[in-house]
């Protein structure tokens, strides 16, 4: 860790909100970029660090992980499974809820260099009885939208909205659309957004989509389950053209098993955007992997993304999507001056590269980002190895 100022010297920029992608420098003082352009001058106390043939990005975002390590059996670690990988804000997709989400924000959170966000799960108590009940909405008891609503308002900054998991598993179909409103209300009443999860649903896609309205986020939507985005002659369906329209969210949410890579290139083919690459990182059966942000981005390249795109779906997009540029304390997931230092820099390996999902699709790409550097609030909070230093120059 270093609170020195921090100049990254000669890396290859992508910082889509910008426009950017060219040979440059980036200054960072007190947590902040200070300056982006070609050989800035800088004092000799400055530390420098040559990025030359290396690229350099807004720290990635994952709008979806499960990081109240040890609150329930799902979570994850959060610095050791982002901080290697390019991450430096992880939201928290309802692992806790209104009841049992102090712990996580109070001594789960605080032990971790990764800013940590949070979705409140409907369910008053998350994903606490995952592993037991498959979720928790089995009772409609478990929830409360009054209190949920005034947990969310008592944590600007800090709570971005309400998740629902619609899947066989976590409600029965006769409650479904009835929890999906009540976690819709919740979501309207903070003035916040919807996260639903859209994988293995007990009611049509359809009828989800119709209760879900601009800002929300259909998470897994690339899914390959019965109640997918293609009909049966693979075409987009017309409420999912509509649901894109009207400015839902689609992001991936990948988890190894929610997302289905030929749904992904359909979805390409026929326009569809993916507008949030996410990991769902979760502790997951042996047999499953969990993709982290660098391997799913350089994936999503791979299918089909420029690396604008993929990067922009992994940094500006999601920070949008939550509002972050609100909070002088986030990053807004650019490279702008003034913006919080949050930044990653990669090595762009170049080989054969293959990732698989579990629906027995592969994908063969022929570069990978691997991290190199990553920065929080102008911090280095990880690096691969001893960072070459420029010296004075
Ligand atoms: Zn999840």
């Amino acid at each position: 860790m270093t609170t020195a100022d921090l100049l990254l010297k000669n890396g290859t920029i992508i910082d889509p909100a910008n426009g950017m992608n060219t040979t440059s420098d980036v200054f960072i003082q007190n947590g902040l970029i200070s300056a982006v352009g070609k050989e800035l001058n800088v004092s000799t106390e400055t530390r420098v660090i040559d990025v030359s043939n290396k690229v350099v990005t807004p720290g990635l975002i994952d709008i979806h992980g499960h990081f109240y390590d040890g609150g329930n059996g799902s979570s994850v670690h959060a610095d050791s499974n982002c901080l290697p990988y390019g991450t430096t804000t992880g939201v928290d997709a309802g692992s806790s809820g209104y009841l049992n989400y102090k712990a996580m924000r109070d001594y789960v959170f605080p032990t971790h260099k990764t800013t940590l966000l949070c979705f409140l799960h409907i369910s008053a108590i998350g994903l606490a009885p995952n592993r037991q009940l498959g979720g928790g909405l089995h009772d409609m008891n478990i929830i409360s939208i009054e209190d949920t609503v005034a947990a969310i308002k008592e944590n600007p900054g800090f709570c971005f909205g309400v998740k629902v998991r619609m899947h066989y598993n976590a409600v029965s179909y006769w409650d479904a659309e009835k929890a999906l409103c009540m976690a819709k209300e919740a979501a309207v009443q903070s003035s916040t957004r919807l996260m639903v999860h859209v994988s293995g649903t007990p009611i049509p896609l359809p009828t989800i989509l119709k209760h879900m309205t601009e800002g929300d986020i259909a998470t897994h939507v690339f899914n390959g389950d019965r109640e997918n985005i293609l009909d049966n002659h693979g075409n987009i369906r017309s409420e999912v053209k509509d649901a894109a329209e009207r400015g839902i969210v689609f992001d991936v949410g990948h988890a190894g098993i929610h997302c289905d890579m030929a749904v992904v290139r359909s979805a390409i083919s026929q326009d569809i955007p993916i507008d949030t690459i996410s990991t769902d990182l979760h502790i997951s059966p042996e047999d499953r992997t969990v993709y982290k942000m660098n391997d799913l981005v350089s994936q999503f390249h791979a299918v089909g993304l420029s690396w604008d795109q993929a990067i922009a779906a992994a940094t500006t997009t999601p920070a949008k999507v939550l509002g972050l540029a609100e909070y002088k304390n986030l990053s807004d997931g650019t490279l702008s001056v003034g913006s919080v230092a949050d930044i990653a820099v990669f090595d762009l390996l170049e080989g054969r590269f293959v990732w698989h999902d579990m629906s027995g699709n592969m994908v063969e790409g022929k570069t990978k980002l691997d991290t190199v550097v990553t920065i929080i609030n102008g911090q280095i909070v990880w690096s691969r190895e001893a960072l070459n230093d420029m010296g004075e120059c």
